[in-house]
């Protein structure tokens, strides 16, 4: 059974939604994984925030506009009056959901149940559609399957039992369909896998049942070799290897959500990356091979923060790093980049919501710098420890930008670079001038 994972723009608007048909027609068993039309995740984040806000007015019209969207979509997307009736319906009932919060008294929990109704909505349109055009089809609910544990990560053997359990019970359909992006915490309440969640979905589904491929359909042709938003004339890779895929998607490549090789690289499932604008374009196919090239792309990571701590009790001392580490374990904040020297270490971290806790307690340590707005620049490519010669071009490419940490030796595929955000896009167009010529 193969994965067909389809992104916001995917399902963006009625014709695209059409346009998936011939692509999920074929006799061959799938599990359809949708996200939220785009828009639509961005929306309810907003809606959210002006719950919490306690704007309550504000939030009501947020809603509002949604909703109409919404009964604008079902109007084009379907032929019969039956179809329209019922799925102005469904759309309301999702809707009148959310206008039931108490603004003011709106919880987190009830946060998560407003972010999942993008998805909750899509997938049922789409199957609605499938029904009308006497298509058959399973709608899955991921509300019953995917879960993730008390760190936030996939809880695998859940999943895997839940979702064969589920996959039983519709063994003679050939397209099936589930949300993306929603899942269920170690309570058993409505959750997500962070923003973009939707291609992890579709890579845990791929590991659990040990699929055939996993195929993630989006707006463009595969992994370019740097960041279409900023530079012109990136190139499609078409082919990449998981542990490369995983370094730029962990930097910032956003055609990926970061997370989302690690399973498909655990189970050696084939990720196929395809554009549902010009399905007969190939793609990109991430798989173990690893073709060694000097260079082969170029990711940014921003909302980067670097810690710098000096201490003179570094100095030949053993065990100030593991105080370090403690720190930031108890804020369970993730460290990226690492530097040290005789008597400093810097490190840097995306997550800066305790940032002054941490800084508080290394000051017990050392003396503390903090710096924000930072970026990291990941440069994949051939970096194996008996190369000599491969980093001048980086360099010579960058003797413009001020460079403020650099990470190489961590990993035979990537070097990464910290410097201002200001300078990201500047830094990204030099690469690609330079290394991709
Ligand atoms: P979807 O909604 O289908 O999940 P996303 O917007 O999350 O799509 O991801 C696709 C977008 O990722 C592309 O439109 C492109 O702008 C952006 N992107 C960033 N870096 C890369 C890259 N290296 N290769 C391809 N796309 C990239
Ligand atoms: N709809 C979610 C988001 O916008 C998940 C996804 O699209 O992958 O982040
Ligand atoms: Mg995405």
């Amino acid at each position: 059974m193969k994965i067909m994972k389809f992104g916001g723009t995917s399902v963006g608007n009625p014709d695209r939604m059409r346009a998936l048909i011939p692509l999920i027609s074929d006799s061959e068993q799938k599990i359809v994984v949708l996200s939220a039309m785009s828009g639509t995740t961005n929306s309810l984040v907003e809606i959210a925030d002006l719950l919490y806000a306690d704007r309550k007015d504000e939030a009501s019209k947020k809603n509002e506009q949604l909703r109409t969207k919404y009964h604008q979509v079902v109007d084009e997307l379907y032929e019969t009056e039956k179809f329209r009736k019922s799925g102005h319906e469904f759309i309301d009932t999702h809707f009148e959901q959310i206008r039931n919060y108490t603004p003011g008294a709106f919880t987190k929990l009830q946060e998560k149940e407003v972010l999942a109704q993008g998805e909750l909505i899509s997938t049922s349109l789409l199957h609605m559609l499938l029904q009308e055009k006497n298509i058959r089809a399973a709608l899955l609910p991921a509300l019953t399957f995917m879960r993730i544990d008390k760190d936030g990560e996939p809880d695998y053997f859940y999943i895997e039992e839940n979702l064969k359990r589920e996959l039983r019970k519709c063994p003679k359909e050939n397209i099936i369909i589930t949300q993306g992006f929603i899942c269920r915490n170690a309570h058993g309440e409505i959750d997500n896998l962070k923003r973009g969640g939707s291609d992890f979905t579709a890579s845990i589904i791929g590991a659990a049942i040990q699929s055939s491929e996993i195929q993630i359909w989006t707006d463009i042709n595969g992994f370019h070799n740097n960041d279409p938003r900023f530079v012109e004339d990136t190139k499609v890779i078409r082919e990449i290897s998981f542990d490369e895929a995983a370094e730029l998607a962990y930097f910032g490549a956003k055609i990926l959500h970061p997370s989302s090789v690690n399973p498909a690289r655990e189970k050696n499932i084939p990720v196929r990356l395809k554009n549902t604008m010009e399905p007969e374009d190939v793609g990109t196919l991430i798989t173990a091979n690893c073709r060694w090239e000097d260079y082969k792309a170029v990711a940014a990571k921003d909302g980067i923060s670097v810690l710098r701590i000096r201490s003179d009790r570094m100095l030949m001392a053993y065990g100030f790093l593991r105080k370090v580490f403690e720190i930031f374990e108890t804020y369970k904040t993730p460290i990226d980049m690492i530097s040290t020297s005789e008597v400093s270490v810097s490190l840097t971290i995306d997550n800066a919501s305790y940032i002054n806790e941490i800084a508080k307690e290394l000051r017990e340590l050392g003396a503390v710098e903090i710096e924000q707005n930072l970026s990291i620049i990941c440069v994949v490519g051939d970096f194996r420890p008996e190369r000599t010669g491969s980093a001048p071009e980086i360099f010579e490419a960058l003797n413009t930008i001020p460079l403020k940490m650099i990470s190489y030796g961590g990993s035979p595929y990537s070097l990464s670079l910290l410097i201002d955000t200001k300078n990201k896009v500047d830094a990204l167009r030099l690469l690609s001038k330079h290394l991709f010529k």
